[in-house]
């Protein structure tokens, strides 16, 4: 594979798909976050400083029926501006002629935006014809959309057939693909991965794989609870999917047959109710009295989970221990987080993936003391679950 730390970008415009997929405020409509757009910076940065002219290719939220104003690349343009710190053209259409122009006039440091892809269906749809029609804007592709990684679109997937000798990854891109498969393939060992969250139905599959591979899984979070209901515990209201509770029971004796360790929160904070100011107290996570509810995992778990995660060498963390966004419910989750990090301290390799882990480490100002926050939800979770992401297929053809 071409390295985009050795390509000549010299006089050359480079289509860089990016992920802007960044969150707005519904009232003012101004960007409320601007990780992806930062994390983005130093491909950019890269291919200007190297003599070349970047062309910005981006997905915006789910426009289902063509252009809409409120899923136009033009609300960010601002943002995009001021983190690259240079004036950026934008292309009222992301093919056709306002893009062809003002890609072909592009001069050396120069830097221009095309409009939402996602404005034609064609994208989702990964149509050959309409991969041909964006590569044929620049000279070169560099894919650094590791977030949209896991989707066959046009954009991500079809687009790189067109560069055959002009294709690369985007740095961050290249550290997520680095990161992931550090913990995938080459795993110090112990190896715990936590997976957590409200579902079990969203963690099946990344479960099942990490049977593989994992020494320890510890479980957490609202999905706990359908695991203790499928070994005859009382959950009271918790989260509970009885559709699962098979499922829960077969990932059990796997593991046991593997001889994978699962840990499950031995106690939990339960609340009267779901709010922020509940009457709560703490019991064991399989003895909850009809009316409560686990919102959070309880100091006996903690001390568990910590002591597993302070013996690891490797870490996975996907998913939060209980519901983190309420401060009475943050405890589990926060604890998790330092452990992790003192495990990191202590020359673990620690990979923080998908949405909602990622955003609890960075509420609680840890993102620097793990080995690496994903910026990729559904594309980590996708490549732990074993899955090929075709994004990623398509730059190593
Ligand atoms: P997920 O997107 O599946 O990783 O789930 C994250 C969400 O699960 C967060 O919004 C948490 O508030 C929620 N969550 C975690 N633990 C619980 C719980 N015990 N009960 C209800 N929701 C939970």
């Amino acid at each position: 594979m071409i390295s985009i730390d050795t390509y000549s970008f010299k006089g050359k415009r480079a289509i860089v798909r990016v992920d802007f997929n960044v969150p707005l405020d519904k009232e003012t409509f101004e960007v409320t976050d601007d990780k992806r757009i930062r994390a983005a910076l130093p491909t950019i940065h890269h291919i200007l400083k190297s003599g070349g002219s970047v062309i910005l290719l981006s997905h915006f939220g789910r426009p289902k029926d063509g252009p809409e104003e409120k899923f136009s690349l033009k609300q960010i343009i601002n943002v995009v501006e001021k983190n690259i710190g240079q004036t950026v053209q934008f292309a009222s259409d992301c093919i056709g002629k306002d893009a062809k122009e003002r890609s072909a006039a592009l001069k050396s440091g120069e830097v221009l935006l095309l409009e939402n892809v996602r404005f034609y269906a064609e994208e989702t749809k990964g149509d050959i014809g309409f991969a041909e029609k964006l590569a044929s804007l620049g000279d070169c592709y560099v894919n650094d959309a590791f977030g949209a990684a896991h989707r066959a679109h046009a954009s991500t997937t079809q687009i790189a057939q067109f560069f055959p000798r002009d294709k690369m990854v985007g740095f961050l891109m290249k550290a997520e693909i680095e990161s992931a498969r550090k913990v995938l393939n080459h795993a110090e060992r112990p190896f715990t991965a936590i997976v957590g969250g409200a579902k079990v139905s969203d963690k099946v599959l990344i479960v099942e794989n990490l049977l593989n591979i994992a020494d320890h899984i510890i479980i957490g979070g609202g999905m706990s609870y359908t695991f203790y209901k499928a070994q005859g515990g009382t959950i009271g209201q918790s989260l509970c999917e009885d559709e699962r509770l098979d499922t829960c029971r077969e990932i059990l004796a796997k593991a046991k047959e593997k001889g994978v360790r699962i840990h499950l929160p031995l106690d939990s904070t339960i609340a009267d109710r779901f709010a922020a100011d509940a009457v709560t107290k703490v019991t064991p996570s399989n003895q909850i009295p009809d009316g409560w509810m686990g919102l959070d995992i309880g100091t006996k778990a903690i001390a568990a989970f910590r002591e597993v995660l302070l013996a690891s060498k490797t870490i996975l963390w996907n998913g939060p221990m209980g519901v983190f966004e309420m401060k009475a419910f943050e405890n589990g989750t926060k604890a998790v987080a330092e452990a992790v990090a003192e495990a990191t301290a202590n020359g673990a390799f620690s990979l923080i993936g998908g949405g909602d882990s990622a955003a609890a480490v960075q509420k609680f100002g840890m993102s620097d003391q793990v080995s690496y926050v994903s910026t990729g939800g559904g594309a980590l979770l996708e490549y732990f679950e074993g899955k090929v992401l075709p994004g990623v297929q398509a730059m190593e053809a």
